[in-house]
Protein backbone atom coordinates (compact mmCIF):
# COMPACT_ATOMS: atom_id res chain seq x y z
CA UNK A 1 0.00 0.00 0.00
CA UNK A 2 2.92 2.26 0.71
CA UNK A 3 4.00 2.13 -2.94
CA UNK A 4 0.38 3.36 -4.08
CA UNK A 5 0.65 6.22 -1.72
CA UNK A 6 4.16 7.35 -3.36
CA UNK A 7 2.81 6.87 -7.15
CA UNK A 8 -0.14 8.80 -5.98
CA UNK A 9 1.91 11.43 -4.32
CA UNK A 10 4.12 11.77 -6.69
CA UNK A 11 1.37 12.20 -9.54
CA UNK A 12 0.17 14.98 -7.56
CA UNK A 13 3.10 16.66 -6.92
CA UNK A 14 4.40 16.80 -10.60
CA UNK A 15 4.88 20.73 -11.63
CA UNK A 16 4.64 22.91 -14.52
CA UNK A 17 2.82 20.58 -16.59
CA UNK A 18 1.58 22.37 -19.92
CA UNK A 19 -1.69 21.51 -21.32
CA UNK A 20 -1.86 21.55 -24.97
CA UNK A 21 -4.46 22.23 -27.53
CA UNK A 22 -4.26 19.28 -30.34
CA UNK A 23 -5.87 21.07 -32.97
CA UNK A 24 -4.43 24.29 -32.71
CA UNK A 25 -1.11 24.05 -30.02
CA UNK A 26 -2.75 26.85 -27.90
CA UNK A 27 -1.79 26.09 -24.38
CA UNK A 28 -4.98 28.35 -22.75
CA UNK A 29 -6.95 25.51 -22.27
CA UNK A 30 -9.61 25.42 -19.60
CA UNK A 31 -11.48 22.38 -17.75
CA UNK A 32 -14.67 22.25 -18.04
CA UNK A 33 -16.71 20.97 -14.79
CA UNK A 34 -17.07 20.57 -11.65
CA UNK A 35 -17.17 17.36 -11.49
CA UNK A 36 -14.09 17.18 -14.10
CA UNK A 37 -10.68 15.30 -12.53
CA UNK A 38 -12.84 13.64 -9.22
CA UNK A 39 -14.92 11.02 -11.07
CA UNK A 40 -14.10 11.49 -14.85
CA UNK A 41 -11.16 12.63 -16.20
CA UNK A 42 -10.99 16.31 -17.05
CA UNK A 43 -12.29 17.31 -20.41
CA UNK A 44 -10.61 20.48 -21.64
CA UNK A 45 -12.23 23.00 -23.63
CA UNK A 46 -10.27 25.40 -25.91
CA UNK A 47 -10.84 28.91 -25.96
CA UNK A 48 -9.35 29.60 -29.18
CA UNK A 49 -10.25 27.23 -31.75
CA UNK A 50 -13.19 25.97 -30.03
CA UNK A 51 -12.04 22.21 -29.24
CA UNK A 52 -13.36 20.29 -26.55
CA UNK A 53 -12.10 16.78 -25.38
CA UNK A 54 -10.55 14.70 -23.21
CA UNK A 55 -7.04 14.21 -25.21
CA UNK A 56 -4.47 17.11 -24.85
CA UNK A 57 -1.17 17.46 -25.62
CA UNK A 58 1.15 17.65 -22.46
CA UNK A 59 4.28 19.37 -22.34
CA UNK A 60 6.20 19.90 -18.85
CA UNK A 61 7.18 23.63 -18.73
CA UNK A 62 10.05 23.26 -16.16
CA UNK A 63 12.16 20.86 -18.05
CA UNK A 64 13.27 22.17 -21.06
CA UNK A 65 12.08 19.51 -23.01
CA UNK A 66 9.68 19.91 -25.86
CA UNK A 67 7.04 18.10 -27.76
ZN1 LIG B 1 -7.27 24.98 -29.89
Amino acid sequence: MEDLFETLRNMKSRRGNVKICPGCGDSSLQASTVFDGVILPTRFLCKKCGYSGYIVLEAQEDSGRRL
